[in-house]
């Protein structure tokens, strides 16, 4: 049987299914959406889409109008709206929906690791005079903008629209290193004390964990929240 399916993406994984799927059956019409948070983001096998549905009904007319066969959320497990969306549309539309997230990562024995529930929490769990690199998009930078008390290292894949509300800061734009010797690298030129993150799980981000671990760093970590 013919399929048309659309991945929910903005992740590694979800460019790695797509691949697949297009390679392994090349009669299914497979589309990836994506929400336009990136300038120029990798290509994708396959189509792709950008931007958002218009909430859980627009996504659900979407794959009505495209006549969806099966709906895969791919997305990162930090963001919730939208997988929200995803099992609300799935049931109005009448579409099966499979879900792919990532486990998170798991502490190892030598890793010195803050667990916090909220970035508002990893916030407070800074001590002043810290030197922190905030490793978590620019959309989450806003609850550290009342820490005058710590110079912070923000990381982002692209340069910010408009000056950053962080008091004291240095930015560090890219993509985050691949390897835990270039993280360690990017930590010790920058006298990094602390770093900041989400419990994202996967590969891509995961050389900064293995970095602070070899340095004895902490590591704030933002856990993942039920939805
Ligand atoms: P979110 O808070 O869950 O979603 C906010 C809104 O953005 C959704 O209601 C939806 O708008 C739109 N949206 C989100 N993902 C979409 C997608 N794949 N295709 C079309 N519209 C989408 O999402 P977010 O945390 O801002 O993340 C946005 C995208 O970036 C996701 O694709 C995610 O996989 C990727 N990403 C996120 C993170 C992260 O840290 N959160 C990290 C890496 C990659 P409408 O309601 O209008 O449909």
């Amino acid at each position: 049987m013919t399929e048309t399916i659309l991945i929910l993406g903005g992740t590694k994984e979800a460019a790695t299914l797509a691949a697949e799927l297009v390679r392994d059956h090349p009669d299914w019409r497979v589309v990836t959406s994506l929400a336009g948070r990136t300038r120029e983001p990798k290509p994708v096998a396959g189509e792709v889409r950008i931007g958002g549905f218009g909430g859980a009904e627009g996504l659900a007319d979407y794959m009505r109008a495209q006549q969806v066969t099966r709906l895969i959320d791919a997305t990162h497990p930090f963001a919730t709206a939208i997988s929200q969306n995803a099992k609300r549309a799935a049931q109005q539309a009448g579409v099966r929906l499979e879900t792919r997230m990532r486990p998170p990562w798991r502490r190892e024995p030598d890793d010195n690791w803050i667990e916090v529930a909220s970035l508002e929490e990893a916030r407070d769990a800074i001590p002043a005079g810290a030197c922190a690199l905030l490793a978590l998009g620019r959309q989450h930078i806003a609850p550290f903008t009342d820490r005058a008390d710590v110079h912070f290292i923000v990381r982002m894949v692209d340069p910010p629209e408009t000056p950053l509300a962080v008091p004291d800061h240095d930015l560090v734009i890219g993509l985050p290193g691949a390897a835990a010797g270039e993280e360690a690298a990017l930590l010790t030129k920058h006298r990094v004390t602390h770093i900041v993150c989400r419990n994202s799980g996967g590969s891509g981000a995961y050389a900064k964990i293995e970095a602070a671990r070899a340095l004895g760093l902490p590591v704030i970590m933002v856990n993942r929240q039920e939805t």
